[in-house]
């Protein structure tokens, strides 16, 4: 296990000897002590990576080399998958067949990206005095990646690959709660060939690790995966520098439940919506919205699948919803299931659990009768917790789909094509998923309208986000 500070293709203390405790949330038990980044060991990451960006010594790398150093990376980190999946589960709580998926997700953006890495060009623009007038993508420059505990290695992927791939270099900084894969993945890139600097990997807390490279001079861009409140905070202290900022933020997506559709596979879609990755997912289909006219059947089917649902050891085949991250974030969940007691009709679930008196477990938990205005319906929980709304007329669906800040996903399900297509164009969010909940692959963008952020990972889109245009202008005349 890697439990230093990945800096200049160095593992190195931390300045000033601070360090961080890693706990296994389903056992209480101390998983690691990492080194904790302070805004000395930031300076220097960023330092080694502005380094690496102006030698040349990656952004002059070809784009065929680049992508076959990914590409490697993807190949290592796939013969290391089981050990990722297990150190992932331990971290972050999640069942290990969450995490191997986890994992596997991720040599595919490593390859999907390695396939870009070439492929980053330009084009001529037809100006009218007859000169020859290209506009070529260029890399942005140093990077600070910010991103959180739900999905540590996967989201770290999602900034990462396209960064690198682009041709920039970048100073990324895990959640302390799951600092592990994080600095594994650097190990990876380092064995792959990655020109020395071109990653450094920072565990550290938020106000002071975080603040320090999203303050710093020498970073360009800031791309931040983690809740609203932070992503505000990021945007107003980038704008001291100028830096340019990309921001995935929380949300409190809508499922909607026409009465035309195949309830069964509404239900599943409804149960994997919320209950995957503890619902400790940014997209969580957190609202399901039904008509009225199959309510009570769905929302007794799924009411009947949520109650065998078992929490447990997250190593154990039977397990289908593991430890909540943390203590802090399992009081966060109580407070709002207690929430919901109070204002709404409790259907399933609503208690907290353990295993041999230890772990942050959580029931999987279903409100019913719950309406706008409530906590549990507008705020987003980051927990496996579900409020159900009815609504009477399509145009209903989508007035209440959209009466939130946010604006991350959406899903929707019906056998009605026009009705489809009808709703997904009118919903405000940046995904919309129709007969189908939380898939994702590397060359679909993902990202927020609203409240729940801008900028794109995934997809070309996320290359944008890493790249500037550049105007060549060569008079002819
Ligand atoms: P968070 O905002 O508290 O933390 C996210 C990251 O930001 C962590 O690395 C944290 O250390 C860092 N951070 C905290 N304060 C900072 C500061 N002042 N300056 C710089 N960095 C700082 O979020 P969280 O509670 O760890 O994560 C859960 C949130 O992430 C949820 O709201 C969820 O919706 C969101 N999320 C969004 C997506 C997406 O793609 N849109 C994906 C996963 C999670």
């Amino acid at each position: 296990m890697r439990t230093e500070l990945y800096i200049n293709g160095e593992w190195r203390k931390a300045a000033s000897g601070a360090h961080l405790e890693v706990v296994n949330p389903a056992t209480e038990e101390r998983l690691a002590t990492v080194q904790a980044a302070g805004a000395d060991d930031i300076d220097a990451a960023v330092r080694a990576a502005r380094s690496c960006f102006e030698s040349d010594s990656w952004q002059g790398t070809s784009g065929r080399r680049r992508g076959a150093i990914l590409s490697k990376a993807a190949d290592l980190l796939e013969a290391r998958a089981q050990e990722f999946a297990e150190v992932e589960t331990r971290q972050n709580g999640k069942p290990l067949f969450e995490s191997k998926i986890d994992v596997a997700q991720t040599v595919d953006v490593f390859r999907y990206y390695a396939g870009w890495a070439d492929k980053i060009g330009g084009e001529i623009r037809p100006v009218d005095m007859g000169d020859f007038v290209f506009a070529e993508r260029v890399p942005v420059g140093v990077v600070g990646a910010i991103v959180p505990w739900n999905f540590p290695l996967n989201l770290a992927s999602w900034k990462v690959a396209p960064a690198l791939a682009a041709g920039c270099t970048i100073v990324l900084k895990p959640a302390p709660e799951t600092p592990l894969t994080a600095l594994l993945l650097g190990e990876i890139l380092g064995d792959a060939g990655l020109a020395v600097g071109a990653l450094n990997v920072v565990p550290g807390d938020g106000p002071t690790a975080g603040a320090a490279l999203v303050r710093h001079p020498g970073v360009d861009k800031i791309s931040f995966t983690g809740s609203t409140a932070t992503g505000k905070l990021i945007m107003r202290e980038a704008a001291d520098t100028v830096k340019r900022v990309t921001l995935e933020l929380g949300g409190k997506s809508p499922n909607i439940i026409f009465a035309d559709a195949d309830l069964k596979a509404a239900v599943r879609g409804a149960q994997t919506g919320i209950f995957y990755g503890k619902g400790e997912v940014c997209a969580a289909g957190s609202r399901l919205l039904v008509h009225r006219s199959v309510h009570d059947q769905v929302v007794e089917e799924l009411a009947s699948r949520a109650a065998k649902l078992a929490y447990g050891d997250p190593f154990e085949k039977s397990t289908r919803i593991g430890a909540i991250v943390s203590k802090r974030q399992h009081e966060r969940v109580m407070g709002y299931i207690a929430s919901g007691k109070a204002d709404a009709k409790l259907v399933v679930g609503g208690s907290a659990g353990s295993v041999n008196g230890k772990g942050y477990f959580v029931e999987a938990t279903v409100f019913d009768d719950t309406r706008p205005g409530m906590k549990i319906v507008d705020e987003e929980i980051f927990g496996p917790v579900l409020s159900v709304l009815t609504f009477d007329d399509v145009d209903e669906a989508i007035q209440l789909a959209n009466q939130t800040s946010y604006g991350l996903a959406a899903g929707l399900w019906t056998a009605d094509i026009k009705q489809a297509f009808r709703v997904a164009r009118a919903i405000r969010a940046g995904t919309v998923w129709v007969n189908t909940y939380n898939l994702y692959d590397p060359a679909a963008p993902f990202g927020g309208f609203k409240q729940s952020g801008f900028g794109r990972d995934l997809g070309r889109e996320a290359l944008d986000g890493y790249t500037e245009s550049k105007t060549v202008w060569i008079g002819l005349r």
